[in-house]
């Protein structure tokens, strides 16, 4: 099918490869020529603004790095809701339920649909297309879409309403938030104690400490000191700033997503918002006087 997508950034970059990949045609814009130019090579064409993507298709998805951008995006000045062709929105960046809801009210007014669609699984899972990509939305637009989103992975139906896959991944991002501050700060320990981090990951990994952190982005990532998993500080402590404020919103207690919060706050300040999520362990690094490496 012809799909538009604006922001092929870390994500949508390899997310838009895989539909070229499966056939499908492309028209994309983002505000970076470095980020476009690899897909025109594949053959996608580029739009001049999205507008102009939503003037030739029906179906706009986009990967985008703040709500605020999806929401200029979306139904801003020059954005989709004044293109002429466009029937749905398929918003594939985390933009929580707040602005989704928001978004969606306005694109209906439009006769526009929204489908919410963050995944996770990052850049890795993103190249393979073993994403986890969560939906909600109108059924019938769903349905026109569930094949082209499962070129990125496993489709899970959250819902109907707008926002609820948005709340899903929020969930889902705090906990990955979570392991990784948590396994930092145990690994740390290790090492100051005089253990090979490498073998007590091992011993964690075979263990009932295991998470994605454990298992991936510390072997990956961390060990050989290249910080380079794909995802960056801002991000992931827009996230959780947005999980906790979900959380609150909905009267449910966030005594660990405010200390989680403030842990990402600080790898934020101290290390660069800009640099990749896993310089969380030079925070802990840093305190305890050790290194997190391999021991020869
Ligand atoms: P990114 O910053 O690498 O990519 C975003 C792209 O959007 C960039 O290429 C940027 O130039 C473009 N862009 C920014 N403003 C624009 C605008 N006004 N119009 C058009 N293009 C614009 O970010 P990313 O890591 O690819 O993340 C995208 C979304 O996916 C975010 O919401 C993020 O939270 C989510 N996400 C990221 C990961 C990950 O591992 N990187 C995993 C799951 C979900």
């Amino acid at each position: 099918m012809e799909i538009g997508i604006i922001g092929v950034g870390m994500m949508g970059q390899p997310m838009a490869k895989r539909l070229i990949a499966a056939g499908h045609s492309l028209i994309i814009y983002d505000t970076r020529n470095d980020a476009v130019a690899p897909l025109v090579a594949l053959g996608a064409k580029l739009a001049s603004s999205p507008q102009d993507v939503a003037d030739r298709v029906e179906t706009v998805m986009a990967s985008l790095p703040e709500p605020h951008i999806v929401k200029k995006v979306a139904t801003g000045e020059g954005g989709v809701i004044h293109g002429k062709k466009i029937k749905r929105f398929i918003d594939l960046s985390t933009t929580g339920p707040g602005v989704a809801a928001e978004i969606a009210a306005e694109l209906k007014k439009k006769n526009i649909a929204q489908v919410d669609s963050p995944v996770s699984g990052g850049v890795a899972g993103a190249i393979k297309g073993t994403l986890a990509v969560m939906v909600s939305g109108p059924q019938p637009d769903i349905d026109v879409v569930k094949d082209a989103l499962s070129v990125f992975g496993t489709v899970f139906v959250v819902g109907h309403q707008p926002g609820m896959a948005q709340t899903v991944k929020l969930a889902n991002n705090f906990l990955s938030a979570s392991s990784m501050a948590a396994t930092s700060e145990a690994i740390v320990m290790g090492v100051k104690a005089g253990i090979d981090p490498a073998l007590m990951l091992d011993v964690i990994n075979a263990g009932s400490g295991r998470t994605t952190a454990s298992s991936g982005k510390f072997p990956n990532n961390i060990l050989p000191r290249t910080f380079d998993a794909g995802f960056a500080t801002a991000l992931m402590l827009k996230d959780v700033r947005l999980c906790l404020q979900e959380a609150k919103a909905l009267g449910v207690p966030t005594d660990m997503m405010g200390m989680v919060a403030s842990l990402w706050e600080r790898t934020a300040s101290e290390m660069g918002a800009d640099k990749d999520f896993t310089t969380i362990v030079q925070t802990v690094e840093k305190r305890a006087g050790v290194t997190v490496q391999k021991k020869k």
